[in-house]
């Protein structure tokens, strides 16, 4: 018996299994029916123990990954309570200058470029009215608190060039400003609207040593 496609497109002709797992893979970004079905194919092929140990580690992942309290980057759970991100402990770093950054992705992409030798904060969003997404839904408070400590003395807000990632950019600009602080943006020769994450590395670090004061 066919089954009715979740997105009423089409009927596929698999077992319950096999069709549950396409689906699985299709609701991941950028996989389509065509490489969903690859990947399920694949999976029936491989020795049995290649596809237990892919489940395991999708099993380990949420259980063994955790944000670090400090700057909300992901990191390996630790058996102290206290312990912060390999970035956050790395005393290289200069701690006076913190990128702010909307997603875990764009930290790793900034990192990449290994032109930022500053910490981070993670705000896991950006501001978004019309979803309803407010600065307490941000981890505005986080930072808020890292900038209290006084060893703060830049923020770069490296938010996206979208309408939302300006409008947050302005609300920590007005936020932190009085503070003291400089609160400066990254210069976009990025196309506006583009997400940061897909920025090309040295695009990124020349946005980077652009910025303008806010
Ligand atoms: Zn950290």
């Amino acid at each position: 018996m066919a089954l009715i496609d979740p997105k009423g497109l089409r009927a596929t002709p698999y077992p319950l299994p096999f069709h549950r797992l396409i689906e699985s893979f299709r609701s991941l970004p950028g996989i389509g029916i065509k490489t969903a079905t690859k990947l399920a194919f694949h999976l029936l092929k491989v020795p049995e123990e290649e596809v237990e140990r892919l489940a395991r580690e999708l099993g380990r992942l949420r259980e063994e990954l955790v944000l670090c309290p400090t700057c909300q980057n992901i990191m390996e759970q630790t058996l102290e309570e206290t312990s912060t991100c390999a970035l956050c402990c790395d005393l290289s770093r200069d701690g006076s200058t913190i990128m702010v950054v909307e997603d875990v992705q764009t930290l790793y992409a900034v990192e990449r470029s290994g032109e930022f030798r500053g910490l981070y904060h993670v705000l896991m969003g950006r501001l978004s009215p019309l979803e309803g997404i407010t600065p307490e839904a941000l981890r505005i408070r986080e930072l808020h608190a890292r900038v209290e400590t006084g060893e703060v003395h830049e923020l770069i807000i490296a938010t996206s060039p979208t309408t939302e990632g300006e409008a947050t950019a302005l609300y920590l600009s007005r936020l932190f400003k009085p503070m003291g602080l400089r609160v400066s943006r990254i210069a976009f020769g990025i196309p506006i609207g583009l997400e940061l994450e897909y920025v090309d590395d040295i695009t990124l670090i020349r946005s980077v040593e652009a910025r303008r004061p806010m």
